[in-house]
This record gives structure tokens, C-alpha cells and sequence, in this order.
């Protein structure tokens, strides 16, 4: 049973180190989700209908270990169903192996300020897809009755339109969830076999191939996308040659099309502020050295960590997409936050705490885009 397989790989790879370039834990994850509690609970006592108190009575999007690009297309069209009056489903490209990279939007659809929200970028952290397809849900069902820190959403929701990315990279997340042979092309299959052939002769792994896929970052020819955006790409000195679990930036800037779709959708619009979903390490990166609009990353950057708790650092590498966004032309307020406190695929176990820490936080993008966007 591939269930049974994929729980024992996954309590063998829990006791692994993390490959993440950086696994943050400022403070412990206690700390953060009393705080996230906290908020949650002061927002209750002054608004019972705050956004973090409301929760669906009919579920589309369930919560399960395993939330795959086929059931997130499948809910897609529920949602689509139950709210198709306010929402848009678009798509910002295909993926190598031949998956639509899904947009939805809600708003008005006249509205001049955009916010974007994204996630599943890396393969391994397909909690993060979970997570914004729970979180465009709430905010299907909810747009007209609820607020955000008194403010009501309808309003905000008149002015700004938000964009969710639910799953950036789902090549990526099959991969993670089931092995290559969750890939349909052969030459995928056959790029990424040899990968980790040459990631074992170069060292870069030893475990088996078992353990080795559920660990894939990267795309379904092994480019990690967060590191294959024109920014900083050049000075990258620790990228394979070849496909990989991660790490591999690819033979040029945006050589992928998820790259490229993700930088076409951002060059379509002026973004009043982005949110890159990520995991793990309960922190919110958000500067980057030639960064355009740092003050107005670090304004969002505080209100995302005033609902979750999580801790503010200011940069975490180079390639991202949100780097890119903070040094384009037409930059936007960014941030990436990582979600979760513990090593990826993170357990089940940790779903509780990364929704109960960011299940507004789309609304708090929102609110700082109608305010300060
Ligand atoms: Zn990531």
C-alpha cells in the first residue's frame, strides 16, 4: 500500500537532518501559536465576526496528509459550483509535465489593487496548497458577513482583487507524494532518475530512492523554482549541474515555465503586496539586499506575523520569487512566509497549528493593501 510505504518513509526521513538552507526557530513553536491564540481571541472579543473565528459548515477543501493536485482541481470546481459569481478561474501557464498552474481571483473585478497569494512553489511543502485553498474557501463563503480587524471584507474586497496561486509547482508536489511515477512524461521520469544518480555519486544524498523523492523541492526536471528567478541568479554558487531534489537553479534564469507563467502573471498587473507560502520554520523573510520597497515589505511582513506570531528575519538567499518581486521594475511589497515547525513533508500532525497561524492571512494582506497599497 503506498499509504503504508509512504508513513514509514516518512518516519525514517523525520530523524534526517533538513536540507532547508534555513530552518529558523527564533522561538519555540509554542510561543508562536499562544500568540496566534492570543490574537485570534482578542480579535473574538472585540468582533464576533472576525475572520479567524469563521469556519466553513460544509467543507469543499478537507484537510488530509496527502492533498493532491487532482483532489485541489476537484474542489476548484466545487468552490467553482457553491461561488461561482465571485470568483474568476484562470490560469497562469502549464507546468513541464503538462498540469494548469491555477488562479483564482475574488474581488472586483474593476478594482485597481491586486494582492497576490501563493503557494506550492516547492514540492515537498504541499501543506501550503492545503492551506490557501482552505483559506480561498473562507474567503468565498465568508466575503460578505465577515471582517478583518473591524474592517469589513466586502469593503476591502471592492477595492482590491486577490489572486490565489493555490500550487505553483504541481509537478513538483506529485513527485513528493508519489515518487517519479507520479510524473506522466518518460523523459521527466528518465531526467530525474538520472539526477538522483548523480546527486548519489556527488553525495548530495544516500538515501534510497524511496526517501529521496518525498524530499523533491524542485519541478518535474528538478530546477528548484524559488532559486530560478532573475535576482542575484549569477552569484547562486551552490547549484548542481543537474537535475535535483533541490538546489539545482537551472541552466539560465526563469528557464522553466512555471518561472516564466509566475513572472508574466506579475508583469500583467501592479501588486499592492505578495505572499509566498512556504515550510518550514515559523519566520516571515522579508528584505532582500537591493530590495525597492523595503519599509512597505516590512509594514506587510508585521501585519502577517501580528495574526500568526511568527518571527520577522530579513533574508533568507537569492532567486526567489519574492526577491525578484522586491527588485523588478514596478516592485511589490513581498514577503515569504514559512509556515510550520517541522521537517517537510511535515506531518499531518502539524495542520492545526499552520492553520490556526495563517488562516487570515490573506485577509491581512488584504487589509494592508486597502489601506497602504
Ligand atoms: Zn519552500
Amino acid at each position: 500500500m503506498r499509504y503504508d510505504r509512504l508513513a514509514l518513509a516518512l518516519a525514517a526521513a523525520m530523524s534526517l537532518t533538513c536540507f532547508a538552507p534555513v530552518c529558523a526557530l527564533a522561538q519555540g513553536p509554542g510561543d508562536a501559536l499562544m500568540q496566534a491564540e492570543e490574537a485570534a481571541s482578542e480579535a473574538a472579543a472585540q468582533d464576533p465576526d472576525d475572520i479567524s473565528l469563521k469556519e466553513s459548515a460544509n467543507p469543499a477543501v478537507k484537510p488530509v496528509m496527502l492533498y493532491t493536485y487532482d483532489q485541489m482541481v476537484h474542489d476548484i470546481g466545487i468552490l467553482q459550483g457553491r461561488y461561482g459569481n465571485r470568483m474568476r478561474v484562470g490560469s497562469f501557464g502549464t507546468s513541464l509535465d503538462g498540469r494548469t498552474l491555477y488562479e483564482i481571483t475574488i474581488g472586483n473585478p474593476n478594482a485597481g489593487k491586486h494582492v497576490m497569494i501563493q503557494a506550492g512553489i516547492h514540492g515537498r511543502e504541499y501543506m501550503t496548497p492545503l492551506l490557501v485553498m482552505k483559506q480561498l474557501e473562507t474567503a468565498l463563503e465568508f466575503a460578505d458577513t465577515a471582517n478583518y480587524k473591524g474592517e469589513p471584507l466586502k469593503d476591502m474586497l471592492e477595492e482590491v482583487q486577490v489572486h490565489f496561486l493555490p500550487m505553483v509547482n504541481p509537478d513538483g508536489v506529485c513527485i513528493s507524494q508519489m515518487g517519479f511515477e507520479g510524473l506522466r512524461s518518460y523523459d521527466l521520469r528518465q531526467i530525474m532518475e538520472e539526477g538522483y544518480e548523480k546527486d548519489l555519486e556527488e553525495e548530495r544524498t544516500d538515501t534510497t530512492l524511496d526517501k529521496y523523492v518525498l524530499y523533491c523541492k524542485g519541478n518535474g526536471r528538478g530546477v528548484d523554482l524559488n532559486i530560478n528567478f532573475p535576482a542575484g541568479w549569477e552569484d547562486i554558487t551552490t547549484s548542481p549541474g543537474h537535475a535535483s531534489y533541490t538546489g539545482y537553479k537551472g541552466e539560465r534564469p526563469a528557464s522553466e515555465p512555471e518561472t516564466k507563467g509566475l513572472m508574466a502573471l506579475a508583469n500583467r498587473y501592479h501588486w499592492a503586496a505578495t505572499v509566498s507560502y512556504h515550510s518550514q520554520g515559523e519566520v516571515i523573510y522579508w528584505d532582500f539586499p537591493e530590495n525597492k520597497v523595503r519599509e512597505a515589505s516590512k509594514e506587510l511582513a508585521e501585519e502577517l506575523a501580528s495574526i500568526s506570531g511568527y518571527t520577522l528575519l530579513e533574508s533568507n538567499g537569492k532567486g526567489g520569487f519574492k526577491d525578484w518581486m522586491q527588485v523588478k521594475d514596478d516592485p511589490a511589497p513581498s514577503v515569504t512566509v514559512e509556515t510550520g515547525a517541522a521537517e517537510c513533508p511535515m506531518p499531518f500532525s502539524q495542520w492545526e497549528n499552520v492553520w490556526t497561524k495563517n488562516r487570515s492571512g490573506w485577509a491581512a494582506a488584504l487589509y494592508y493593501a486597502f489601506h497602504k497599497g
